[in-house]
């Protein structure tokens, strides 16, 4: 009769830490996610992400503007949902439209003198 030995369990830890390590959310790697990002631009084109744009924007808008209407057990998922999105959207664009740092660095120096001498 065969049972289980500790070889076994040591081989079902491995495959057990091996899944996990497949099944966690792994950070990109910045190059492959901007080539990713640039070739669902060269795939959809222009007009179609603009699309998608407006209508993950509209979607955490109205996450946002909900928050209080009810009591709402799964805003936080909702939000962390839909700003995942965003956030990607913007990563789009900040690739298509880079000069977008310049305008930033000023609006931050702006928020920086309104907090701190306004
Ligand atoms: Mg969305």
């Amino acid at each position: 009769m065969s049972g289980i030995n500790s070889e076994d369990i040591a081989d079902f830890i491995d495959e057990l830490r091996e899944l996990r390590q497949v099944l966690t959310p792994q950070k990109p790697d910045p190059d492959e996610y901007t080539d990713l990002l640039n070739r669902a631009l060269e795939k959809w084109g222009f007009g179609s992400q603009a699309l998608i744009w407006i209508e993950e924007l509209s979607e955490l808008i109205k996450v946002i503007a909900k928050r209080d209407r009810v009591v709402n057990p799964s805003f936080e998922s909702q939000l962390l949902e839909e700003l995942a999105d965003v956030d990607i959207c913007l990563d789009q664009m900040k690739i298509l439209f880079p000069e977008y740092q310049e305008y930033k660095i000023r609006k931050v120096n702006r928020l920086r003198r309104l907090v701190y001498h306004g």
